[in-house]
């Protein structure tokens, strides 16, 4: 365990340890507990240094910098997303973050953010959905059956209230692997072979698909009045998901307008169309859903606040356990001056 003089040893969460944390404290509960933190970050949205993400493109994929402060504690993710990935045996998506104080500029923590990432995504759609979805909506249409599925769906029970989820992927075994994992966790599964099967009756429409392009996974005469949709996939430069139709017709609900415009669904439609900042609808500034017949979009890409908030519990969580080791990260020598003699008398 650390101890307050070793302030130069770094808290580091790796994803083994990541992992026993979940199990420790429960996935649905840690999922509910990333929903508190990032709507308590939300609601001091204007405390916080605000940048899209630094981003670097590749024809295959993205590698991003996400970072944000408080004033008190600066965070920041590194993130890839590599959709031929897969194929390869590659994860699409991997991640790592760190925390420092912003006092002395040092470390507090360096986690893994793979997991992190898809709880933190899952939470974040949960808590949307929870404020804009219909009431009541208890059917959820899983499009996109790949490694962020299953944590989008069981936040969508823990959160949202879900109780059904309707999976459907171009591949078919992606959705084999989705329905098995979801077996036993109290969730309906119904496994479908389109995507207007899978819409069919659900009130909340999550589309996650990974594919470098201007995809239509959400055709315009496919989505009726009154869902919520929750467009998780597109989040970069020519890759979306939704018909700009449908965007035309709903509502659209963004984490961050200035990222948003450049990597989300929106990117499709002009530079001023009206979108409204999540985090006013949830500070109450903004009206949500205002109408049954509303449909209303969460435009998600993924914002530097909410890795920030995951981050932040992450920290708190792992006082006083073992799930961490410390890293031997940052130079520490006895006189701060004498890094050089700190090197000399490390020589054998
Ligand atoms: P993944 O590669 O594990 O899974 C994607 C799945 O989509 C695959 O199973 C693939 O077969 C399926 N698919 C592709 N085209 C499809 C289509 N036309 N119809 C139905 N299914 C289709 O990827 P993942 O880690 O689950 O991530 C999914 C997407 O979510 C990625 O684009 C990723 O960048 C994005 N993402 C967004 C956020 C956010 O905060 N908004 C966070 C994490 C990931």
């Amino acid at each position: 365990m650390l101890s307050p003089s070793d302030k130069a040893l770094v808290p580091f969460v790796s994803v083994d340890n990541m992992m026993q944390l979940i199990h420790h404290v429960g996935l649905p509960e840690m999922l509910r507990g990333l929903a508190d933190y990032i709507a308590d970050d939300f609601s001091r949205w204007e405390r916080f240094d605000k940048t899209p993400r630094v981003a670097s493109h590749s024809a295959e994929g993205v590698i991003e910098l996400m970072p944000t402060s408080d004033g008190e504690t600066y965070g920041f993710k590194y993130v890839n997303g590599h959709p031929k990935n897969t194929v390869e045996g590659l994860q699409t998506v991997t991640a790592f973050g760190l925390l420092a104080d912003v006092e002395t500029g040092y470390p507090v923590l360096l986690t893994e953010m793979t997991m992190l990432t898809a709880l933190r995504t899952a939470a974040t759609s949960a808590l949307v959905a929870k404020t804009l979805a219909p009431k009541g909506a208890t059917i959820m249409a899983m499009i996109g059956n790949g490694a962020q599925s299953e944590f989008q769906s069981l936040a969508m029970m823990a959160i949202g209230g879900i109780t059904h989820v309707r999976l459907y992927d171009i591949d078919p075994a992606a959705t084999a692997k989705c329905a098995a994992n979801l077996a036993g966790t109290g969730l309906h599964v119904t496994s479908c072979t389109s995507a207007e099967d899978a819409i069919e009756g659900a009130q909340i429409l999550t589309t996650c698909t990974a594919d470098k392009a201007y995809a239509t996974i959400l055709t315009d005469n496919m989505v009726g009045a009154g869902v919520h949709i929750n467009a998780i996939g597109g989040d970069c430069p020519g890759k979306t998901e939704i018909a700009p139709a449908i965007l035309e017709r709903g509502d659209i609900f963004v984490e961050y307008p200035p990222q948003t415009r450049i990597e989300g669904d929106i990117q499709q439609l002009a530079d001023d169309h009206p979108v409204t900042e999540i985090w006013e609808v949830l500070a109450g500034r903004r009206a949500g859903r205002t109408s049954d017949k509303q449909i209303t979009i969460f435009d998600s890409v993924g914002f530097a606040i909410e890795d920030f908030s995951a981050l932040r519990f992450v920290r708190d969580r792992i006082e006083g356990t073992a799930f961490f080791h410390p890293l031997d990260l940052l130079a520490d020598p006895d006189d701060p001056r004498d890094l050089f003699g700190m090197l000399n008398r490390a020589k054998v």
